[in-house]
C-alpha cells in the first residue's frame, strides 16, 4: 500500500459531501471528475519531472493562465523577468510564489521547494468555477471557485500548504506516504507550513495568529442561515472551522481518543491530521516572546528539523513528537524548556512521543473497517 500524491486542497471527501446535498450544482462534481482524470496524466510524468529537476535551478517564478481550460499548463502570464500582469489573481499568486519562496530561503536556509533552485510553476483560472487547488509535482495549479461554495483558492496559505507537499516530497527520502496516520502528518505538515508562512508575512506572534486553514475560501454564508464558515481547517479548534447545511461539518478530531479509524479519505488524513495540527498549534501559544521569531518562529525551525530527521516514509505521530523534542537542541540554553513544551502539547492531544512508537490505528484491508 504506497499511496505518495495528495489529491488537491479540498479533500475529495469534503467536495463529495457538498455533491450530495447539492445535486443540482453540478460544479461540485465537475470539479471531481477534472482532478480524477488530471491526476491520471500527472501521475504519468512524475518521473521525467524528477529526473529533469536534477541540474540547479534559479527558483524563478512562471505563472500561466489556463483560461478556463483544462490543459496544463496554459499560456504565459507573468515569468520572473516580466512586468505585472493587467490580470490581479495572476499579479497575486505571483506575490504568493515569491513570498513562500522567500520564507524557504530565509527561515529555512532552503532553495526553492526541492533545495536546488526548482522553478515555481503556478497554473491559475484552471477550469470553469473549478473548487479546488492542488500541487501535482511540477505545477501549483488553482481554480477560481464557483462563488456560491468557493469564494476563491488565491489565499497565501492556500499556496504555501499545497508547495509545502512538494518541499514534503524532497526533504523525506522517499516522501512521507500518503496514507493512514503517515499521510495524516503529511497533511498536518503542510498545514503547519501555510500557518508558518502566512504568520510570518503579516508579521504575527503566535497568541495572535488565527491558525485556520483556508480562511477566506467559502462564500459568505447564505442569508437567514445559521451556518458557520470560517474555513476548511482550524488547527487550534480542530473540529470547528465549519459547520452548514450546504457544506456539512468540519470532522477533524483534537484528540488521540478520537482519532479516526477509516479506509476513506486514504486513511483520513485530512481528519486526524487535526490532531497533529493541534500539537503544533499548542506549542506555538506556548512559546513566550512578543514577535513572529520567538514563538512561530522557533517552532517553524524545530518541526521543519523534525521533518527532516524522520527515518522512514511511514512515521507515526509519536515518532513526529520525538523527532521535534531532539530538534530543540538547536535553541542551546532553552533546550530543557522547549522540550517540556513539545511534550506539554503532546500530552494535550494524547501523542506519546519516542522514537520506536508503531502507528497501529491505520486501517488495513483486513481489518474490516469501512472500505
Ligand atoms: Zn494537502
Amino acid at each position: 500500500m504506497f499511496h505518495r500524491n495528495h489529491h488537491g486542497f479540498v479533500p475529495s471527501g469534503v467536495l463529495l459531501e457538498m455533491a450530495a446535498r447539492n445535486p443540482d450544482q453540478l460544479a461540485l462534481t465537475r470539479t471531481l471528475f477534472n482532478t480524477q482524470q488530471l491526476w491520471t496524466k500527472s501521475a504519468a510524468r512524475n518521473g521525467q519531472v524528477f529526473r529533469f529537476l536534477q541540474n540547479a535551478g534559479t527558483a524563478e517564478r512562471m505563472m500561466y493562465d489556463a483560461k478556463n481550460g483544462t490543459s496544463l499548463p496554459g499560456t504565459r502570464a507573468r515569468f520572473e523577468s516580466d512586468k505585472p500582469a493587467s490580470d490581479l489573481v495572476i499579479n497575486d499568486c505571483f506575490d504568493f510564489l515569491g513570498i513562500i519562496r522567500e520564507f524557504h530561503l530565509k527561515i529555512h536556509g532552503r532553495n526553492s521547494i526541492d533545495a536546488n533552485g526548482m522553478a515555481l510553476k503556478g497554473v491559475a483560472h484552471f477550469d470553469r468555477d473549478y473548487n479546488n487547488a492542488y500541487w501535482n509535482s511540477e505545477y501549483m495549479v488553482t481554480g477560481d471557485g464557483d462563488k456560491v461554495n468557493f469564494l476563491t483558492f488565491n489565499l497565501l496559505n492556500v499556496w504555501a500548504h499545497e508547495l509545502a507537499h512538494g518541499v514534503t516530497e524532497y526533504a523525506v527520502p522517499g516522501g512521507i506516504d500518503y496514507y493512514g496516520q503517515p499521510g495524516a502528518s503529511n497533511e498536518s505538515f503542510s498545514d503547519i507550513t501555510g500557518a508558518n508562512v502566512e504568520s510570518w508575512h503579516l508579521n504575527l506572534k503566535a497568541k495572535d495568529y488565527h491558525c485556520t486553514v483556508g480562511k477566506g475560501l467559502w462564500a459568505p454564508v447564505a442569508a437567514g442561515s445559521k451556518g458557520i464558515r470560517r474555513g476548511l481547517r482550524d488547527m487550534k479548534n480542530p473540529g470547528t472551522a465549519y459547520n452548514d447545511p450546504s457544506l456539512g461539518k468540519d470532522r477533524q478530531p483534537a484528540h488521540m481518543d478520537q482519532y479516526i479509524k477509516t479506509s476513506s479519505d486514504n486513511g483520513g488524513v485530512h481528519w486526524n491530521s487535526g490532531i497533529m495540527n493541534k500539537f503544533y498549534a499548542e506549542f506555538c501559544v506556548s512559546l513566550v516572546g512578543n514577535d513572529w521569531e520567538s514563538t512561530m518562529g522557533r517552532a517553524a525551525r524545530i518541526f521543519y528539523a523534525a521533518r527532516a530527521s524522520l527515518q522512514s516514509s511511514r512515521p507515526s505521530f509519536g515518532q513526529i513528537a520525538y523527532w521535534a523534542s531532539e530538534a530543540c537542541a538547536m535553541f542551546p540554553g532553552e533546550e530543557a524548556d522547549l522540550r517540556a513544551k513539545v511534550a506539554a502539547a503532546a500530552a494535550l492531544v494524547g501523542i506519546k512521543p519516542g522514537q520506536k512508537v508503531v502507528d497501529d490505528l491505520t486501517p488495513v484491508a483486513d481489518d474490516g473497517v469501512e472500505v
